[in-house]
């Protein structure tokens, strides 16, 4: 994948590049990545200008973007994205990151100060995408998170892409189980201080079925409309009432309805 990033601050990103996943997949050559700065392409005038029509702030100028854009283009081949972050665009979701991974070539564009001037988005842009209902300052932060999302979805870049289908949200809609690692019992812990033994008795089976239950539980607690929206098979809704069961009593919420 091809991500050519307009930015002007692109040293933020080095903070992720150097780390992890993003980092592996660089040198794996499964990701590249090119970064264009507005800052060159101004001709001596400034980047940001103020609005018209009056009120404070500034945004960024079209010219520089439109350069950008273009020089971000030249080294792109067919099925390109041009994406703007942007807190007025689509929520990221796991649909749009399945759709956005047949995309070979993504430009995204990290706004700045009250934005960018409007004619780049009808001329250039095909599609504004928002980490959520909330501003912050620079495209930036919302550009590493798609980033990061989308790598994680490159075959080859995780050593088992299995274990993200595990990962709560690509879990069937469902929240992940909870896991444990070693030691088997902590000391002086009060709420729970050992694994489950279910998880150390080597049935894959009853395991599987077991994490499916607890997800199935955990979503219904943390994650409500989560849960409402999942329709159950026969087997989910049987494991669901156990859990549900199981739940109520031990948290003496017999006949409680959530
Ligand atoms: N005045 C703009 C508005 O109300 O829609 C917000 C400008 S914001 C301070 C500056 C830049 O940060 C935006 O151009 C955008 O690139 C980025 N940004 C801010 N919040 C975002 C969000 N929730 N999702 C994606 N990008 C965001």
């Amino acid at each position: 994948m091809l991500i050519n990033i307009i930015s002007l601050f692109p040293e933020m990103f080095q903070s992720i590049f150097n780390y992890g996943l993003i980092n592996k997949s660089i040198k794996k050559k499964l990701l590249n990545i090119n970064f264009f700065n507005p800052r060159d392409f101004t001709d001596n005038s400034k980047v940001d200008a103020y609005i018209y029509g009056g009120g404070n702030g500034v945004i960024l100028r079209a010219e520089p973007l439109i350069k950008s854009i273009y020089q971000a283009k030249l080294k792109m081949k067919n099925n390109t994205k041009l994406i703007y972050l942007s807190p007025q665009g689509k929520k990221i979701s796991i649909s749009l990151i399945k759709r956005l991974l047949s995309y070979n070539n993504i430009i995204l564009i990290c706004g700045r100060y009250k934005g960018i001037d409007e004619r780049i988005i009808q001329n250039f842009v095909d599609e504004e995408i928002s980490i959520g209902d909330y501003i912050v300052s620079g495209g930036e932060l919302p550009a590493m998170i798609l980033i990061d999302i989308l790598v994680r979805q490159i075959p080859g870049v995780l050593n088992h892409i299995s274990s993200c289908y595990t990962d709560s949200f690509f879990n069937n809609g469902l929240l992940e189980a909870p896991n444990y690692t070693r030691p088997r019992v902590l000391q002086n812990l009060l709420i729970q201080n050992k694994v489950p033994s279910i998880l150390l008795e080597g049935n894959h089976q009853k395991i599987k079925e077991w994490r499916l239950k607890q997800s199935l539980g955990i979503t219904w607690i943390k994650r409500p409309d989560l849960f409402k929206k999942k329709k159950l098979t026969k087997k989910e809704k049987i494991l669901f009432n156990e859990f549900k069961n199981s739940y109520l009593k031990k948290n003496n919420f017999l006949g409680e309805k959530r």
